[in-house]
C-alpha cells in the first residue's frame, strides 16, 4: 500500500488522483492534502479520505476551515511544505500550480518522499536542482503527463503478466513474416538512454492550430481555454494554446531523460492518441498510445512498477481510422521556441521563461493583456536577463520573484 499527499488535491490533477485512489482503496491510502482555498471541496475530500494533516495556502480559508473539521490545518507555503514532509506519506503528488511547486517538491525529496509530479514548473525552473536530489536521496521521480508518462513506458522494463493484449499493426505485407515475439520483445525490452537517437513528444495544436497571426490577434480567454482534447485547469489550457506547455515539456524531458535537447521533437498530432514517440539509433521507433485521458498518466505514476486495472475507455483504432501528424508552426506559437532557446541557454534562463509565463498567462485570463502580448512580454524578459550558470536553488527562486515582479510592472505599463 502506497501512503499518498496529493498537493493540490483540489484541481483537476489532485481531484482525478482522488478518484484513482477511490478504486484501489487497497493500493492507497491519503496521509495529507492541501488546496488553494477551495475549503469547501476540502472538506468534503477531509470527511471522505481522513488524511492525518491538511494545509490551505490562503491564511483566511485555513482559518475558517479550522472551525469546521479537528485535524491538524497549516497554511501559506510553510503548510504546504509540512504536508510535503508528513512522516507516514511515502509518495508525495505534486499537483500544484506553477513555481510555488519547487519548494515543496525538494524538501518532499530531502524527506526521502517519492515522487509524483505533475507540476511542470518544478523541472523548467529547478531541473538540475531537482534531478540532483533525486539522486542523491534515492528515490523515484514518476512523472504525470502524458507525454512523459509515454516516455517512460517507452524505455521502461515491462512484465508480460501485465500485458492485456498485444495488437500488430500491419500495411497488409511487411510485417507479413514476422512472428509476434520479434515486435512483443522490443515493446516489453528495458531501454537504455545511451541507445536513443531521438525523442518526439506530440501536441494536439491546442484550439488555434490553424489560425494564422491575424486570427490569434482576436482570439478571446474563452477562446483559449475551449481545448480540443485535453480537459484541464485554466493556466494549463492557456499554456497549451500558446504551444508553451509543449514547450515546458521538452525542458522537463530534457531533465527526466538526461537527453539533449537536439534529440528532442515536437510533432502536432491533433487526434492526441500517440502521446509520445521513442526512436533508437537502429531507426526502430515505440510509441505509447491511447485516449487522451489523464487518469491513465496519473494511475501509472502510482501503480508503477505495477499496473493495476483501469476503467478508462479502451483504445479502439477501428474507431480512430486515421492519426495524422503536422509541424509545429514556430512563428505563430513563438513560446515553444523561447523555450527551447531557454532550455539550451540553461541556468536560470527557463526559470524567467517560466516566472515571465507565469504572470502574462494570469494578465490574460483576467483580460490584461491579448494573447499574443504572451510571447512578447516572454521575449522582452528573456531578453532582458543576464544568465547565471550553474545557479543554486537560492538564486533561482530569486530570480524566480524579481521577474515576476518586473514582468507585473511592464504589463501595468504596457511596456512590451
Ligand atoms: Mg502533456
Amino acid at each position: 500500500m502506497k501512503h499518498l499527499s496529493i498537493l493540490g488535491s483540489t484541481g483537476s490533477i489532485g481531484t482525478q488522483t482522488l478518484d484513482i485512489v477511490n478504486n484501489s482503496p487497497k493500493e492507497f491510502k491519503i496521509t495529507g492534502l492541501t488546496a488553494n482555498k477551495n475549503i469547501e471541496l476540502l472538506k468534503k475530500q477531509i470527511i471522505e479520505f481522513k488524511p492525518e494533516a491538511v494545509a490551505v495556502m490562503d491564511k483566511k480559508s485555513a482559518d475558517l476551515l479550522k472551525e469546521k473539521i479537528d485535524i491538524d490545518v497549516y497554511s501559506g507555503i510553510d503548510g504546504i511544505i509540512k504536508i510535503a514532509k508528513l512522516n507516514n506519506s511515502d509518495t508525495v503528488v505534486n499537483a500544484l500550480v506553477g513555481s510555488i511547486g519547487v519548494l515543496p517538491t525538494i524538501e518532499a525529496i530531502k524527506n526521502k518522499k517519492n515522487i509524483a509530479l505533475a507540476n511542470k514548473e518544478t523541472l523548467v525552473t529547478a531541473g538540475s536542482i531537482v534531478m540532483n536530489e533525486i539522486k542523491k536521496n534515492n528515490v523515484e521521480l514518476m512523472p504525470i503527463d502524458s507525454e512523459h508518462s509515454a516516455i517512460f513506458q517507452c524505455l521502461n522494463g515491462e512484465r508480460i503478466e501485465d500485458v492485456s493484449k498485444i495488437t500488430i499493426t500491419a500495411s497488409g505485407g511487411p510485417f507479413r513474416d514476422y512472428d509476434l515475439k520479434k515486435l512483443e520483445f522490443q515493446c516489453l525490452n528495458g531501454e537504455r538512454i545511451e541507445d536513443v537517437s531521438k525523442i518526439t513528444i506530440t501536441a494536439s495544436g491546442g484550439p488555434f492550430r490553424d489560425y494564422d497571426l491575424k486570427k490569434l490577434e482576436k482570439v478571446t480567454v474563452k477562446d483559449a481555454l475551449n481545448h480540443p482534447t485535453w480537459k484541464m485547469g485554466n493556466k494549463i489550457t492557456i499554456d497549451s494554446a500558446t504551444l508553451m506547455n509543449k514547450g515546458f515539456e521538452v525542458i522537463e524531458t530534457h531533465w527526466l531523460y538526461g537527453i539533449d535537447y537536439e534529440k528532442i521533437k515536437v510533432v502536432v498530432h491533433p487526434q492526441s492518441i500517440i502521446h509520445s514517440l521513442v526512436e533508437f539509433k537502429d531507426t526502430s521507433v515505440i510509441a505509447q498510445l491511447g485516449f487522451p485521458n489523464m487518469k491513465i498518466p496519473i494511475q501509472y505514476a502510482l501503480s508503477h512498477p505495477k499496473r493495476f486495472i483501469s476503467n478508462s475507455k479502451q483504445l479502439d483504432l477501428m474507431e480512430i481510422k486515421n492519426l495524422t501528424f503536422e509541424k509545429p508552426d514556430f512563428a505563430g506559437f513563438p513560446c515553444l521556441k523561447y523555450a527551447y532557446d531557454s532550455g539550451k541557454i540553461g541556468g536560470t534562463m527557463p526559470a524567467v521563461l517560466n516566472a515571465a509565463n507565469e504572470i502574462a498567462v494570469y494578465a490574460f485570463l483576467e483580460n490584461k493583456i491579448r494573447f499574443l502580448d504572451i510571447p512578447k512580454i516572454i521575449k522582452k524578459m528573456i531578453n532582458g536577463h543576464r544568465t547565471i550558470k550553474n545557479p543554486d536553488l537560492k538564486q533561482i527562486l530569486d530570480v524566480d520573484k524579481k521577474i515576476k515582479e518586473e514582468t507585473k510592472k511592464i504589463i501595468e505599463n504596457k511596456d512590451y
